[in-house]
Order: C-alpha cells, then sequence, then structure tokens
C-alpha cells in the first residue's frame, strides 16, 4: 500500500505555517510499512483540492488529507471530497453530542457553523477527536482509501495514534502479511557489513533490508510483505541465505537473542561445559550466562580475580609471569584460562584480562584487553583486543568477544 499526503491550508502555501503534518505522518507510516511517495500541499480552494485529488488518485493506494475540517467557510476538505466520489455528508451523533457538551462545558451558546464539524463522509468510519471537536474518518471508495484528519498537531498527532494508525494496521493485514526476521553479527563492523551487502541494500525494495549497530553488534532487519505468509517467509529466507553467504562467520542469532545465549544453548546441546577467570569483566561474563535458564548444566563456575593477589593465589598464575609480563598480558591470560580449565575440571574456559579505563594501566592504553580460550586436550589461544569506547562499552563488549571466540572454536569442531 502506498501514500500521498494532503495537506489542505492556504496558511501553508502563504508560509505562514510549516508542514509538520507531513513529516509525522511520513514518519509513522514507515513504521508500519506503508510507502509515501508523494506529500502535495493546497490551498483552501475547491477546485484545486479536486484537481490534487485526481492526480493523487492515479499514484496512490491511500490519500490522508490535514486541515480544513473545522467549522468556517474556508474549511472544505470533506465536503471537496465528498463531491468528488459522490457521498453524502451525515451527522454523527456521538461527535455532535460532544460539541455540545463541550460548548455546555465552556458556557458558550453553540452557533449553527460548528454543528458543520459534526459531519461525516457516511460510511465512514469516524475517527474520534479527543482533544477538540472535528472527528476524522476513513472511507473506502473507487478501490481507495480516504483519511482525513483535523489540521492541528494537537488534534491531528493523538487521533492518527490512537485510531487512524490502528485502522490502517488491519487494512494491511487484509492485504498483505509483513513478516521481519532481525539477524545479528558480531566481529565485524557496520561499514565492513554494509559494503558486503551493498548491492542488496541498494537494490531492495520487498524485502527491505535495514542495518542497525549498537553496543558493538550489527543487525540487519530483513522485511517482506505478501499476502500468504508462507510466500513472506520464503522471501525473506532467500535474502537471509544471500547475506549469510558473505558474512555468515559473523551471524550468530536471530531477532531478540544474545551472543551470551547462544553459546549457553550450543554448550548445551554438545553437553560441554565451561568454567571462567575474570578480571575486568568482574564477574560480567558469568552474569550474562548465568541469564540464560539451565545453564547449571555447562557452567561450571568462575573465579573474579580483579587482584594480581586474586589471579596468583587463587588461580595459581606464577607471580614471575606477572612481574615480567604484567596482569594484561598474553601470558596471564593463557595461564588464567588453562589453570581455571584444570581448576573446574571443564571442557573448555574463558579468560579476561584488560584495561577497562578511563585511564591507562602499566603503560597500556585503557581497552587493551586479552582473552584466553583453553580447550580440553588442546593448545591454549589467546586474542588481544584494542577497544575503544566507555569503561562500560570496554567491559561489555570484552564479554561478548569472548562469546564470540568460543563459539568459533565450537563451530570449527563440528
Ligand atoms: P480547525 O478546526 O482548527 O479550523 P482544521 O481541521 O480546519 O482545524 P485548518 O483550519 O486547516 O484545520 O488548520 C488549523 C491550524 O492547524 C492551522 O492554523 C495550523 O496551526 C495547524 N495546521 C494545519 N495544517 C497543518 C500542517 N499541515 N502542519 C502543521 N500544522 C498545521
Ligand atoms: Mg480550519
Amino acid at each position: 500500500m502506498n501514500a500521498e499526503i494532503i495537506a489542505v491550508g492556504s496558511e501553508l502555501l502563504l508560509g505562514q505555517i510549516t508542514n509538520t503534518n507531513a513529516q509525522f505522518l511520513s514518519h509513522h507510516l514507515a513504521e508500519i510499512g506503508i510507502n509515501v511517495y508523494y506529500h502535495t500541499v493546497v490551498g483552501d480552494n475547491h477546485k484545486r483540492l479536486i484537481e490534487v485529488v485526481k492526480e493523487a488518485e492515479k499514484r496512490a493506494d491511500l490519500l490522508i488529507f490535514t486541515g480544513g475540517l473545522g467549522p468556517t467557510k474556508d474549511d472544505l476538505t470533506k465536503e471537496a471530497i465528498a463531491e468528488h466520489i459522490g457521498n453524502e455528508l451525515e451527522y454523527n451523533e456521538v461527535a455532535l453530542k460532544s460539541i455540545e457538551a463541550y460548548f455546555a462545558k465552556v458556557n458558550r451558546t453553540m452557533t449553527e457553523n460548528n454543528k458543520k464539524q459534526a459531519l461525516v463522509m457516511s460510511g465512514s468510519k469516524v475517527l474520534p477527536n479527543d482533544h477538540g471537536m472535528a472527528p476524522g474518518m476513513l472511507l473506502k471508495a473507487n478501490n481507495k482509501q480516504y483519511m482525513l484528519l483535523p489540521g492541528p498537531p494537537k488534534e491531528m498527532q493523538p487521533m492518527f495514534l490512537t485510531y487512524g494508525k490502528n485502522e490502517l494496521i488491519q487494512l494491511l493485514e487484509k492485504v498483505e502479511r509483513i513478516e521481519s526476521r532481525v539477524l545479528r553479527f558480531f566481529g565485524i563492523g557496520e561499514s565492513a557489513l554494509e559494503v558486503e551487502v551493498e548491492d542488496l541494500l541498494l537494490n531492495q525494495q520487498n524485502p527491505t533490508i535495514a542495518p542497525l549497530a549498537g553496543d558493538g553488534e550489527v543487525t540487519l532487519r530483513i522485511t517482506a510483505k505478501h499476502e500468504s505468509e508462507e510466500v513472506a517467509l520464503q522471501m525473506i529466507q532467500e535474502v537471509e541465505d544471500e547475506i549469510l553467504r558473505r558474512v555468515g562467520q559473523y551471524f550468530y542469532g536471530y531477532d531478540q537473542t544474545t551472543i551470551a545465549e547462544e553459546l549457553a544453548e550450543l554448550l548445551k546441546e554438545r553437553n560441554l561445559s565451561i568454567a571462567v577467570a575474570e578480571s575486568l569483566t568482574g564477574g560480567l561474563f558469568q552474569s550474562e550466562l548465568t541469564a540464560v535458564k539451565g545453564v547449571s548444566a555447562i557452567f561450571k563456575g568462575g573465579i573474579v580475580c580483579y587482584s594480581n593477589d586474586a589471579k596468583k593465589q587463587l588461580v595459581k598464575v606464577k607471580k614471575e609471569t606477572i612481574d615480567t609480563y604484567g596482569a594484561v598480558s598474553e601470558q596471564c591470560a593463557l595461564e588464567l584460562a588453562e589453570n581455571t580449565r584444570a581448576i573446574f575440571d571443564s571442557d573448555f574456559s574463558l579468560s579476561f584480562t584488560g584495561v577497562a579505563g578511563p585511564d591507562e594501566m602499566d603503560g597500556q592504553a585503557p581497552g587493551t584487553v586479552w582473552i584466553g580460550l583453553a580447550e580440553r586436550f588442546q593448545k591454549t589461544k589467546a586474542y588481544k583486543l584494542n577497544l575503544v569506547g566507555s569503561r562500560a562499552g570496554v567491559r561489555k563488549r570484552s564479554v561478548k568477544y569472548g562469546c564470540h571466540y568460543l563459539l568459533h572454536a565450537l563451530n570449527q569442531n563440528e
């Protein structure tokens, strides 16, 4: 379904007000997947309004009007449209009552022209005005949908959000299903990912592909529209297959999942246990992992070894390792991982040691992080990261990288 927004009002053409209604509506229509191809502005003039409507009918399925629903002579939107489509205006009892109630409340006499605001096109769905007098309406005629909304933003916006938008969502569901799926990536930057799928992004129509980045992760939301749910899902699948063919090595899961959850699920599935030694992450990894239900089957435990003494006493890191290389070093990460795995007798272990920041430590820049990865019967590995960002960001991303490395190791063992 595509829409044209027609703002009616000579003040708009005279430059007295800005067409913020079109901006507001475009924003909210995009959210529910309705394409807006044209914004039109026309004055309070019957003939020119009809001309604009005729043009819009050639290129849009949904025509949304704002303005000109008020009581005065220059408010002519519904009158003009009703005449154009051969519809009759009739009084809407509910609207009439609320206008009368309004005048009673402010203790003013209601003039005849105010009654005019309660006129709606016959057969239309009335959209109540909770912040003013003139109701809005939605009418289907000649295979087009006409939605009429009042001009003042403080009336139009709540009317659209409370009533209009839902009506449109219901219409959309009748015509087409909207299905979407989010693919989550880690270990690749937003721009690098976009380069890989640039042609898909440029040529997208249906399905659409929307990238989003945050917290060191990138996601791609694929949205397909089709009257059949099955076809919509198939369309999504085809795009997904193509994306994963290119950047599948960075993909870790769908929709709302987290990388820690994916790791926990995979360990559970393979019945493999894990332990962890955490310095700069101070327990964050364990916290993320134990947020997943059922991890008792695979999580043996962890040691928060924040101080060098704790690294030596609890995890048996050699004094000379720390004296020679420092706590933030490949050697320390290796020993932490290896010893932790042995202490807990787990299949895998991770270690996190680094400079969370904001200050440097022992001449090492904030964001310098070593992650150790030990596996039973395998050579222990360590990975170095140079992260940028806040202390919280460095710690969070370290945990995600730990999960990422272990997921990769598991997938290679497959
Ligand atoms: P009223 O009952 O107040 O007369 P109406 O539905 O007849 O409402 P208009 O008379 O066209 O609407 O406009 C009333 C006021 O609403 C304008 O003076 C302006 O402040 C605001 N308005 C109208 N159209 C727009 C628009 N497109 N964008 C932003 N504000 C608008
Ligand atoms: Mg008016």
